[in-house]
């Protein structure tokens, strides 16, 4: 826990007296709660420990210490409210990792303190243990080839044909059945596992490719990079080995806020995938930090609208305009729009109108495993010469729903 007002107790004590601030809260403390190990960390912060029989307990505990210090301390004859801010983590008895537990406490007392909120829990413990159980069997998961990639086509608009399309992994995972990527690429980052885990896709996308175009579809393929992959160099050059070593065709789709972190060395590497052929995009686009100086700097040559802007195009007043200057700004900078998360007739029409370069979402097709991919592709091609390509498309994905 923290002084929060402790600058404003300083002024009024002085800074000699504001000194004895700390084993004034602690002996408070003490007496609400005897049974609690507690430690003066310095002028500002104390720590608390209890052991209880229940998880719970932690908040109970806390709203007594809350309420023991609404009552005013008397300091040289002034009286002075101390305002807590308190940062809390639990763990079971059995697995208790005492260093993680104060770093995690640490953590919910800095997000206590940015939110300007008197308390937050750290993610408990126990959901700790889900985070190294996961890894571990991600590990064996991508040596034993449990990872697949499924396929979703973008369709570029004016050409009306699939030009490209984004590979999202999932992981068939042995008791879980098909795991979908926002539950585990968090472990994977947090677990170092990512740089294996893009490499693996690496390699699968261009075996994937080379069996579209044995069957007669030349298409590039995307692949989602993880943003802290950027600052890894072991990472870009094995990425590079692997693609210059082949006569792949792909694209690395990337998020702005990867960039922001460390500009120099994630634009330097960005510059090295292009030398090697590797298409750019920037994902997510409206979605996180931007900045247009970057944006100018960025070696890419398409950006995608994020879905949120593009799913709610037609029902709301500001991203259509939001949508359409995102369109403008990327063409002034000689780059093609995607828009991602198309799912109605009515987006894609108004998208259309606005000059968007390429449409990608759940009204073209869901993603989908590379055989049922190539068998779309197909059936695609025979449709035409339809009317009004993308509304064949369009049928085509209705039909397809929930194969
Ligand atoms: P993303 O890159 O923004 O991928 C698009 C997500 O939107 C996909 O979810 C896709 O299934 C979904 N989507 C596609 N069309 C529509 C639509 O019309 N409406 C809606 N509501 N959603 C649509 P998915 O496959 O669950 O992937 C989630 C995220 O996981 C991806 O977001 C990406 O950030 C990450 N991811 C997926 N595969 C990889 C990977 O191989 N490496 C890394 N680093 N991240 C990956
Ligand atoms: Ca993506
Ligand atoms: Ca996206």
């Amino acid at each position: 826990m923290e002084i929060a007002n402790f600058a404003v107790l300083r002024r009024r004590l002085g800074c000699e007296r504001s000194a004895l601030l700390s084993s004034l809260v602690s002996e408070r403390i003490g007496r609400v709660a005897p049974m609690a190990s507690i430690a003066i960390l310095g002028r500002t912060q104390l720590s608390c420990c209890f052991r209880d029989t229940d998880a719970e307990a932690i908040d109970k505990r806390i709203e007594a210490i809350e309420r023991a210090f609404q009552q005013p301390f008397i300091v040289d004859d002034q009286t002075m409210t101390v305002a807590l801010t308190f940062g809390g983590a639990t763990a079971p008895d059995a697995h208790v990792d005492e260093v993680a537990l104060v770093e995690q406490a640490e953590s919910a007392l800095a997000e206590a303190r940015i939110a300007y909120r008197a308390i937050t829990h750290a993610v408990p413990a126990r959901a700790r243990l889900d985070t190294v159980r996961t890894a571990r069997e991600l590990d064996t998961a991508i040596e034993q080839d449990q990872l697949v990639l499924h396929y979703q086509p973008k369709v570029h608009v004016r050409r009306q044909e699939i030009t490209s399309a984004e590979a999202l992994v999932r992981w068939r995972h042995p008791t879980r059945g098909l795991v979908m990527p926002n539950d585990f690429i968090p472990v994977a980052e947090e677990c170092h596992l990512i740089d294996r885990m893009t490499l693996w896709t690496i390699r699968r996308a261009i075996a994937d490719q080379r069996d579209l175009a044995a069957r007669g579809h030349d298409l590039r393929l995307f692949i989602n990079i993880a943003g802290q992959l950027l600052a890894d160099d072991a990472f870009v050059r094995e990425a590079c080995d692997l693609v210059g070593g082949s006569d792949a065709r792909l694209g690395f789709e990337i998020t702005e806020t990867s960039v922001i972190r460390d500009p120099a060395s994630a634009i330097a590497n960005l510059q090295t995938f292009a030398d090697f052929g590797i298409t750019i995009a920037i994902d997510d686009y409206g979605a996180g930090l931007s900045s247009l100086a970057y944006l100018k700097q960025l070696p890419a040559r398409e950006l995608k609208i994020d879905k949120l802007f593009v799913t709610q195009l037609t029902s709301s007043n500001r991203d259509p305009l939001i949508v359409r200057s995102t369109i403008d700004l990327a063409h002034a900078l000689e780059m093609e729009v995607v828009a991602e998360g198309v799912e109605t007739h009515a987006a894609l029409a108004l998208l259309t109108v606005m000059g968007c370069d390429m449409v990608q979402g759940f009204l073209i097709s869901r993603p989908v495993v590379l055989e049922s991919f190539i068998q779309y592709l197909d059936e695609g091609r025979h449709r035409a010469p339809a009317p009004d390509p993308l509304a064949a498309f369009a049928g085509f994905a209705a039909n397809r729903r929930g194969r």
